[in-house]
């Protein structure tokens, strides 16, 4: 047998192996429980690290004075806390904010966050990009790029929270969440689970599950499993009543048609936890889906779905195709929606000063270069 070692190429760094850290903002209460169990910890230790990292927005472990000293050194050798690091924090005139953060790769993402006179909404991002090539939205401009871990999901909570509150001990500013920043939520699917469970965790941000909303486009066979895995509230991208015109607009219609998703709405509607309604979004396009049919057809398709639309007034970026329908329209479409019964709420635009709204989140700073645009990669 040959024994001579084989020679080995003088290693001139570390691997990226030997510099990287666990990122506990990727970890759920059992997940980090598992980890710590592991490495012959109690579990109550978890408890502890996530009220540390997320009711007290703590990212230093020095600070953790209830952690024994020997855990504290422990884990900041092998471990850490760290959301993406915010490169822009703006605010509009009318208190709407918007962050742009930056992801260790180099690619930004933005968080938005909506005060109400009741509530303080938080619009978070799953993916850089998105896949799906709705028309109408500038995101999908950019194509694909990757998927977001948990820590930069829930990295979004941590950071607007720890900007707009900064004494943990003071009064709750995010009271809601919605899975309506950039990306499809779905196709990031247990990502986007895992940093649910965190926004609801009393441990955690404790947000009420009505308060925390995953909007979707449509990608069925998600949506039955996320009826099985955890209690939010959904919302639906649906934007028309009838498939020609919806293919146009949410190209994923095409393999989910409106009667496939109103059936899986359905059965979501059936699941454990009792869901009242769900809110459909329909944005407003200028004599594209705004006619008095198309209210008809829209009534039509959600007769058997309990439902609260949401009226989006068009957001027009660059080189689009689309105007915003004007107001008058906007009413008249509402009122032969809140003729039939439904309940219906008209969007208003917020944070168009610092290109906030809906549908604006475009990531500016992404290199494009280094894109990799493929669409609609959907199972
Ligand atoms: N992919 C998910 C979540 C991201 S989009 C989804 O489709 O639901 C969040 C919401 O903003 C969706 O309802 C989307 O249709 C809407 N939207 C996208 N672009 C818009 C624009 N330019 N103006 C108004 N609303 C827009």
């Amino acid at each position: 047998m040959n024994n001579t070692p084989i020679p080995q190429k003088p290693r001139l760094y570390p691997t990226s192996q030997e510099k990287k850290k666990i990122n506990l903002l990727d970890f759920t209460s059992d997940k980090l429980k598992a980890l710590l169990i592991e490495r012959g910890e109690k579990p109550f230790r978890a408890t502890q690290l996530i009220k540390w990292m997320h009711q007290q927005g703590v990212d230093d472990f020095a600070q953790m004075s209830n952690v024994s000293k020997a855990l504290r050194a422990e884990l900041a050798a092998v471990a850490e806390i760290r959301a993406p690091e915010v490169v822009l924090d703006q605010a509009s005139v009318d208190g709407t904010h918007k962050w742009l953060l930056r992801l260790d790769d180099g690619n930004c993402i933005e968080t938005v966050f909506i005060p109400e006179k009741d509530r303080g909404t938080l619009c978070v991002s799953s993916q850089v990009g998105c896949a799906l090539d709705c028309t109408f939205c500038s995101t999908a401009r950019q194509g694909f790029n990757r998927n977001l871990t948990v820590s930069e999901i829930i990295g979004q909570l941590w950071a607007a929270k720890r900007s707009l509150q900064p004494d943990a001990s003071s009064e709750r500013v995010i009271s809601n969440v919605v899975m309506m920043g950039m990306g499809e939520p779905l196709l990031n699917f247990d990502n986007v689970i895992d940093a649910m469970h965190l926004m609801l965790d009393d441990n955690a941000y404790g947000l009420s599950k009505r308060r925390v909303t995953l909007s979707t486009s449509g990608v069925v066979p998600a949506l039955d499993r996320l009826r099985d895995e955890i209690d939010v509230s959904l919302a639906l991208s649906l934007h028309a009543g009838n498939d020609p015109l919806r293919d146009q607009l949410v190209p994923i219609n095409k393999k989910y048609p409106i009667k496939v998703l109103m059936e899986a709405c359905k059965r979501f509607m059936q699941g454990k936890a009792a869901r009242e309604r769900i809110t459909v979004e329909y944005v407003m396009l200028d004599g594209i889906n705004d006619t008095d049919q198309h209210a008809k057809e829209l009534i039509s398709v959600l007769k058997e779905i309990p439902s609260k639309v949401n009226l989006i007034p068009f957001n027009p970026f660059p080189e689009t195709r689309y105007k915003r329908s004007s107001n008058n329209r906007i009413h008249k479409f509402r009122d032969i929606l809140l003729a039939s019964g439904l309940i219906v709420m008209t969007r208003k635009t917020r944070g168009e000063d610092i290109d906030a709204a809906c549908g604006q989140l475009a990531g500016q700073v992404n290199d494009r270069s280094r894109r990799k645009i493929h669409f609609a990669r959907i199972e």
